[in-house]
């Protein structure tokens, strides 16, 4: 773990530029034309199957994109790193590549 947080800090997802509406039926943003609200920086992420979205401050909009380009990058890396070692392992010659029959590996999700 210390040696995964030597990183540094990383943040799933996306964050994004939103204009919304709110719930009062005579506001500006339900007129016509309408005049949304923000737009806010939002940060949107999937977890667990489910979208979850954050309005950020302009402050924290800042200091987080970089955190999640940060986590772009790294898994681009994890994901380069894991073909490149597939790959030395099909070069390595052994063709004893199993198929995988009902004996399915439980994932733990
Ligand atoms: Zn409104």
């Amino acid at each position: 773990m210390a040696e995964i947080k030597a990183i540094g800090p990383v943040l799933p997802g996306s964050i994004v530029e939103r204009s919304t509406r709110c719930q009062s039926s005579g506001c500006h943003c339900r007129a016509d034309p309408p005049r949304l609200h923000g737009p806010y920086a939002t940060w949107m992420h999937q977890e667990g199957g489910r979208q979850v979205t954050r309005t950020l401050t302009q402050e924290e909009a800042e200091r987080l994109r970089p955190l999640v380009a940060a986590d772009r990058r790294l898994r681009a890396l994890v994901a380069e790193l894991e073909s490149l070692t597939v790959s030395e392992l099909a070069a390595s010659g052994s063709e004893t590549t199993q198929r995988v029959g009902k004996t399915r590996r439980q994932s733990g999700i």
